[in-house]
């Protein structure tokens, strides 16, 4: 996963929540005739380049890089709140 701000290219509302869907390969042997499974191993977690991301508002997924160029298109702008007192 990159060290850079996400923005959610759907909804375009959504800059904090997500989720990282992994994908796992998990081996397992079948009886070859009644199609049973005789043994499960335990999941391995696949390692890839461009992980798919889950916005938490909208449901969207996506590569990373998706939500990653969106976010640099519509950088966060820090607000600066005007004091009242001077
Ligand atoms: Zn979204």
């Amino acid at each position: 996963m990159q060290e850079k701000p996400y923005f959610c290219p759907n909804c375009r509302s959504n800059r904090v929540k997500f989720a990282l869907l992994e994908t796992t390969s998990t081996f397992f042997m079948k009886d070859a005739i009644n199609g049973s499974v005789s043994e499960m191993g335990e999941p391995q977690l696949i390692e890839e380049a461009d992980p798919q991301v889950q916005c938490m508002v909208c449901r969207f997924v996506g590569n990373e890089l998706r939500f990653v160029k969106q976010a640099e298109r519509e950088p966060r702008t820090e607000t600066t709140v005007a004091s009242a007192y001077r």
